[in-house]
């Protein structure tokens, strides 16, 4: 079997997705993400002019030989651009590698390791009598864990509370909207919203809360110290991550556990937080960290030091991202938590998808590969639309972490 051809699809059924679509000569396709929120077109580029010259022709059940080409090949390591465009490859010929076994990807990991991936929603809202409103909304869909973010007094608008409540998505404008911070309102005020929803939901179900990069590693420790009494299952994102050290300081103030990783795209973005047991959870997603091949390599790493998974899923990742994530969530041993925002209808229907979530729980299904599928005429209803992430200011008008 050799690949035939390949093709990059770029549609925005309400957001916009990159796939990579592989087809052999044999007839069996497979497809991969390569949405880099966005970004989608420096990666549909790459795609288009440095890897699907390169694919033609190779044999698509060489999938660590093919990373290994596509990776040390390019010379130049690194980085969301490249390791997305891998990361593509790397679950279509996946995808291809189950279709002809007849198995889906999960079987070839290694089988089940558990009978379903637990997930978690997000509940948000500008108050914490409304928030209260929205955890129960959860709650009451099956949820057994939810990330809980509100609006901060004195703010105009905070990251993570959205107008729509289930379709949270950021990047909203052509052009990057401009979003106001304040560290000291917002450490006054977030221990009592945790102690508000622990109080009224008791100590069963799982809580979250994402900080998105914005503290010093002394602010993140107080705010964990803080959080402490509230048990909360994960702090997301505390402090940017390029200074790997800095979560020792943090470490050393707080047993509320830490989770990072959605912008790694190797294992070397996590390897001394890793193997310093610097954090609870690793949430590099299959998408940005070179696909499954590469993402399966780091939870690997993280079990050696009791790190687990939890990964990253937002609605920035095409359902194709989803079920291949699923798939690795099921089969590794050190599975923690898999984030699961719902996609819009328009985005379901352009990628039609076996995996279903049911009380609690999402299953990747038994279909043949990754289980998902894209519907090329519907995707092409959907043309491209530039859509570009905010960013965050501090009120005297520094530039700071979004
Ligand atoms: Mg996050």
């Amino acid at each position: 079997m050799k690949i035939a051809d390949c093709r990059v699809i770029v549609t925005c059924p309400g957001r916009n997705f990159v796939t990579l679509k592989i087809e052999t000569d044999e007839g069996v396709t497979g497809i991969g993400d390569a949405t880099l929120n966005g970004r989608e077109l420096a990666v549909a580029t790459y795609l288009t002019e440095h890897v699907v010259p390169a694919l033609t022709g190779r044999d698509p059940a060489r999938i660590e030989d093919t990373w290994q080409y596509l990776y040390k090949g390019a010379y130049w390591r690194r980085g969301p651009v490249t390791m997305s465009a891998i990361a593509a490859v790397d679950m279509a010929l996946w995808d291809i590698k189950g279709k002809v076994a007849g198995l889906p990807v999960y079987q070839l990991l290694g089988g089940r390791s558990r009978d379903g991936v637990t997930v978690y929603g997000h509940a948000n809202a500008e108050t914490v009598d409304e928030v209260l409103t929205e955890v129960d909304r959860y709650v009451q869909l099956g949820y057994r864990a939810v990330r809980v973010q509100t609006g901060v007094p004195g703010l105009a608008t905070t990251y993570g509370v959205s107008k729509d409540r289930l379709f949270y998505e950021p990047a909203d404008a052509a052009v990057a909207s401009e979003a106001t911070w304040d560290t000291a309102s917002y450490l006054a005020h977030t221990p009592g919203v945790f102690a508000r929803v622990r109080d009224a939901f008791g100590p069963g179900l799982k809580l979250l809360h994402d900080v998105h990069h914005r503290l010093t590693p002394i602010e993140a420790a107080r705010l964990g110290k803080s959080l402490e009494p509230y048990a909360l299952t994960w702090m997301e994102d505390p402090v940017p991550a390029e200074l790997q050290q800095g979560f020792r300081l943090i470490r050393q103030h707080t047993t509320t556990p830490v989770a990072v990783g959605e912008v790694f795209n190797t294992v070397w973005d996590c390897q001394q937080l890793i193997t310093e047991q610097l954090i609870d959870y690793v949430r590099t997603t299959v998408v940005h960290a070179g696909g499954i091949t590469h993402l399966r390599r780091i939870f690997d790493l993280a079990a050696l030091y009791q790190v687990r998974s939890g990964s990253h899923g937002a609605t920035d990742l095409s359902p194709v991202s989803m079920a291949a994530a699923l798939h690795v969530d099921l089969a590794i041993p050190n599975f923690g938590l898999q984030e699961y925002m719902r996609h819009t209808e328009e985005t379901d229907a352009v990628f039609p998808h076996g995996y279903r979530f049911e009380n609690g729980y999402l299953h990747p299904g038994e279909q043949p590969g990754l289980g998902v599928d894209i519907d090329e005429e519907a995707a092409a209803r959907y043309p491209y639309r530039p859509k570009a992430l905010p960013v965050n200011r501090l009120v005297d008008g520094t530039l700071h972490d979004w």
